[in-house]
């Protein structure tokens, strides 16, 4: 009885309330809305969910040297490895967890249709100047997901390049397009899994040799035809719909980085 003189008193406070403020009452549990996406609980090695999918998209350019994040929804090592080396970038109390330090920063970086601060849809669909992520092999909104993914590695290689603008030259190519520019039959710009960069403050083989660390398993910077103003830098490990297989594959023989795996 009690509880429901309190609830209805509750009720009655909150609709003598103008909307905002009827907003807040009724939103009390939760900290944080963001316009993007929240996180409610904690993520940490053993959870998964859909949760630890939406971190997974954000932390995968914290992979470390020549490996990559599984888009999977489970929180193993490998995902916690790149949220530690997400918080030290970012100066967080780096324990591998995701808690409230981690959130807050990403709700920083991450624009209200959950792009990173740095790069847009509209900068990586520019492959002949737009098509609305049409024209590929997949569909829009999924050529639109690897390109989600693809900008927040590039957002961890501009941080770990000293927080400097990088240009996306290319990214999303419809199949017109890129035979328009002479791209390779299956290339990783038709997927929207590869970006051309080129930068004002990094040399480009610092930008290719760095890209090493930050999930990119696809890499051609100088020296390899055709890539001497620009660094091209892919996902084709994680690329199921292409023809090549899974494998990190990259050349910028005058950056000493080797035709091979070097
Ligand atoms: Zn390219």
């Amino acid at each position: 009885m009690r509880v429901n003189t309190l609830k209805r008193v509750a009720v009655a406070f909150a609709l003598a309330l103008p909307g905002a403020a009827i907003a807040s009452v009724v939103a009390a549990p939760a900290a944080y809305a963001d316009g993007c996406y929240t996180w409610n609980r904690n993520l940490y090695q053993g959870r998964s969910g859909d949760d630890v999918r939406q971190l997974q998209i954000r932390v995968a350019g914290w992979a470390g040297s020549r490996d990559i994040v599984e888009n999977d929804g489970r929180y193993g090592p490998k995902t916690a490895a790149a949220v530690k080396r997400f918080q030290q970038a970012y100066g967080l109390r780096a324990d591998g967890i995701a808690g409230p330090q981690t959130y807050a920063k990403l709700y920083q970086l991450q624009d209200n249709d959950c792009t990173p601060a740095h790069f847009s849809y509209n900068e990586l669909d520019n492959g002949c100047g737009g098509s609305g992520y049409s024209g590929g092999p997949l569909s829009a909104a999924q050529t639109k997901q690897n390109a989600l993914r693809t900008m927040w590695k590039l957002e961890a290689l501009r941080k770990s390049l000293g927080d400097k603008p990088l240009n996306v030259t290319s990214g999303f190519r419809s199949r017109a397009c890129n035979n328009q520019v002479g791209g390779a039959s299956d290339s990783q710009h038709l997927y929207g899994h590869a970006a051309d960069v080129t930068s004002r403050t990094s040399s480009l083989c610092t930008v290719a040799r760095d890209a090493r660390n930050h999930g990119f398993s696809g890499i051609y910077g100088p020296g390899y035809p055709d890539h001497d103003d620009h660094v091209h830098v892919d996902s084709r490990r994680e690329n199921n719909s292409d023809s090549s297989s899974n494998t990190t594959n990259w050349s910028a023989p005058d950056c000493g980085i080797g035709a091979g795996n070097d």
